[in-house]
């Protein structure tokens, strides 16, 4: 049997396992502090922002994000209807209403002209989500909220690497939101930051997540707060996956280009336009007319694939809750993405393997 080319998969190995038996050796108390603060000390120093906090998760540190904002029960927020599910959701569990806004096709996110219809007197934010690691024109994203007086927080799980004019994406707005989920471009298993510049937000963030105190052992609670805390032994990890980070943007954007120019010739295959000067691709994302056929066939050939996010407004919590409407842009582009084999260790036969497995079904 041929060896199956999986869709994605992580990619930890003995230096990460030798990091984490010294840690172990060296007493450490597993929870956070030291090696988080370490790891902490690096996304800031990466992305060029101020602070990092790290959270449980993506989804936790969208959560923190929000609450440290101030936003409450009642307020809106915009977000964009083609986006991981946490995006929206993060806002729905404080009893915030994602109201969703249309994409546009150059980018996949979200349409800053359809943003600004959807404004209502309780509109406190907008949830940049940059797709895959592409973004729009930051300065007109950051010059709409500033004129709104809307907050921007930037959901930037999936563009870790990636920068706009040459600043790295989530420093934008006032909160950027990254995570460190198995699928991401590295990983803590699970795990979040966030980043901003701004001190007073970074205090608050601290204390949200460690149950309102300022420090820990010390039980006088000056505001509200729970437990969103990371864990030392996931920082270790982080710690070695950071020092991968800069290798696996490049392989990222090698393997994205290899893909480009080896399924040009196909007309049925529709690729985003993607800087790769400023962009690392995420996954390696391609439209086309049919793609659960031509999944089916990358399957039978023991090649992985996933289909790119059904657009927030066609699934059922969002459609019963918000009485969703229709948003052709997000919905085209949903209903025929597919993310082709896209992990960090394929090598360039396996691109090869795969471009011809797609060649034969097209010309078949
Ligand atoms: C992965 C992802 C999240 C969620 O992160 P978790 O760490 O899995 O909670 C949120 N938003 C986007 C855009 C993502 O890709």
């Amino acid at each position: 049997m041929k060896k199956t080319i999986p869709q994605m998969e992580p990619w930890f190995d003995e230096t990460e396992a030798k990091a984490v038996y010294e840690y172990m050796k060296s007493g450490g108390w597993v929870t956070e502090f030291k090696k988080t603060e370490e790891l902490e000390e690096k996304i800031s120093r990466y992305t060029g922002a101020r602070y990092c906090v790290m959270t449980n998760n993506g989804t936790v540190s969208l959560i923190l994000a929000l609450l440290a904002l101030e936003l409450k029960a009642g307020d809106e927020v915009l977000v964009p209807n083609l986006t991981m599910i946490a995006t929206p959701n993060s806002a729905a569990i404080l009893g915030i209403k994602p109201i969703l806004v249309d994409i546009e096709p150059k980018t996949l996110c979200m349409d800053i002209d359809k943003a600004k219809k959807a404004i209502t007197s309780r509109t406190k934010a907008v949830m940049y989500v940059p797709f895959n690691g592409r973004c729009g024109q930051m300065e007109n994203i950051v010059d709409f909220c500033r004129k709104n007086n809307l907050f921007l927080v930037e959901d930037a799980a999936q563009a870790l690497g990636s920068f706009y004019k040459g600043k790295h994406l989530g420093t934008f707005g006032d909160i950027g939101s990254f995570s460190f989920s198995t699928p991401k471009i590295i990983s803590t298993g699970q795990g979040g930051a966030l980043i901003t510049n701004n001190a007073k937000l970074h205090k608050k963030i601290k204390m949200l997540k460690d149950f309102g105190r300022t420090r820990g052992g010390v039980d006088v609670h000056e505001s509200w707060g729970w437990n969103f805390k990371f864990t030392d032994l996931a920082a270790v990890i982080g710690i070695e996956q950071m020092k991968k980070l800069p290798d696996r943007i490049l392989h990222k954007k090698r393997i994205f280009e290899q893909y480009r120019k080896l399924l040009l010739g196909i007309n049925q295959i529709e690729f985003i336009d993607t800087d790769l000067s400023e962009t690392s691709p995420w996954f390696i994302d391609i439209f086309v007319p049919q793609p659960n056929k031509l999944q089916t066939h990358l399957q039978s050939n023991n090649i992985g694939s996933r289909r790119i996010y059904p657009v927030i407004s066609s699934q059922k919590i969002y459609k019963e809750t918000y009485k969703t409407k229709s948003f052709p842009v997000s919905e085209k582009y949903a209903s025929c993405g597919l993310w082709l084999p896209s992990s960090s260790k394929l090598t360039d036969k396996e691109v090869e393997t795969v471009v011809q497995t797609i060649q034969k079904y097209y010309n078949d």
